[in-house]
């Protein structure tokens, strides 16, 4: 396969050699120069249009664990699947690529059944030979590993709750693949959630965030902080007034939404209101309170003083119930979680005696 490449790379330079001669250049000078440049874009033709094409329609995430892996301890002219020689240009033979193309997705869907399956261990073996076969190894065993890590966590916590057999389960998966908190930040983190969202359901104040350093806000005592996000986004609705007419003269606000005109007036206000981003900071939430500290805005509301939350995708809303109360948002970044741990929250704190407390 390799062999035919490269013929037909030396008969583009050729062609190339004869076309610069019959327009009056030197065959040498095109020869060489092609022949100095085509490797280059035989590496890009060869290595790259496989993927690109989508030879695994489902394969997204795939291609992303294998773009990885091509930047780990890969070399040209020996191939990443078997590390053996192969043609200098290359990284890898292509029924190499094909073996490994063809079987991958069979070794990640036993991974994943392995994630949810009750004695990860006993399986551990039969996928590894499996994987050995479909030449997965080292860094590429690896990629699949967590590839099948996020999916396991994806069809488990799709039904919004993690039983404490499935934590196990997992747990246990990634004891007997050896990942790390460091090789899967995210999946980790998403582990502590599903715990976080189980104890709220079992009726428990969840007790799993560890917070190093001093926290941007003063907890009241026996408050329990049960998770701290990051980077959160205060978008509050803001209330813009213009007027649409011409006036004459100076108006005069009494109340909201009542003008009084001093002179001829010939116009009326117009009231559009539009959420905009006020602040950025730390959303805190505990058994009793949110809390947010950002720079320029910190305030904190009870949990019981919320009539309302509003689902977003990427955060939630939340209305005081206060007859003037606005919608005010907190972008998370995870709906999911932030959703689901307020609305849990909320029902665990109306059960429990009614707390005084003003925002
Ligand atoms: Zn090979």
């Amino acid at each position: 396969m390799e062999h035919r490449s490269a013929f037909i790379i030396l008969l583009v330079d050729i062609l190339l050699g004869i076309t610069n001669v019959l327009r009056g250049g030197s065959f040498w000078t095109a020869f060489c120069t092609s022949l100095i440049l085509t490797p280059v874009v035989g590496i890009f033709v060869v290595a790259w249009p496989k993927s690109k094409k989508g030879a695994l329609p489902e394969s997204t995430p795939t291609q992303a664990g294998r773009s990885n892996s091509r930047n780990r301890g890969r070399s040209l002219g020996k191939c990443e699947f078997c590390n053996t020689k192969c043609f200098f240009l290359f990284y890898f033979h292509r029924s190499c690529r094909q073996v490994y193309d063809r079987n991958r997705p069979g070794v990640i869907d036993s991974l994943v059944a392995a994630a949810k399956a009750e004695d990860c261990k006993s399986l551990k073996t039969g996928i590894e030979s499996r994987a050995k076969d479909a030449l997965l190894d080292g860094d590429h065993f690896r990629d699949a590993v967590l590839e099948a890590l996020k999916r396991a966590i994806h069809d488990v916590l799709s039904d919004n709750l993690l039983s404490s057999e499935e934590e196990r389960r997992l747990k246990s998966f990634l004891t007997e693949f050896s990942i790390t908190q460091a090789d899967a930040p995210e999946q980790y983190l998403q582990i502590v959630k599903g715990g976080i969202l189980r104890d709220l359901t079992e009726g428990k104040v969840p007790t799993r965030v560890n917070v190093d350093g001093s926290l941007p806000f003063n907890l009241q005592r026996g408050e329990k902080l049960i998770w701290l996000f990051e980077k959160v986004d205060l978008i509050e609705e803001h209330r813009h007034t213009h007027y649409e007419g011409r006036s004459a003269g100076l108006s005069i606000r009494i109340a909201k939404g009542v003008y009084y005109r001093t002179s001829a007036f010939r116009g009326h206000p117009v009231q559009t209101t539009a959420m905009e981003v006020s602040d950025r900071g730390f959303l805190g939430v505990t058994n009793k309170h949110i809390y947010f500290a950002g720079s320029a805005k910190s305030f904190r509301v009870a949990l019981n003083h919320i009539v309302r939350f509003q689902s977003f995708d990427d955060g939630v809303g939340i209305t005081k119930d206060t007859a003037s109360a606005k919608l005010i948002v907190f972008r998370t970044g995870d709906g999911w979680f932030t959703n689901n741990l307020l609305q849990n929250l909320n029902q665990i704190e109306t059960k429990s005696e009614p707390q005084s407390d003003a925002a």
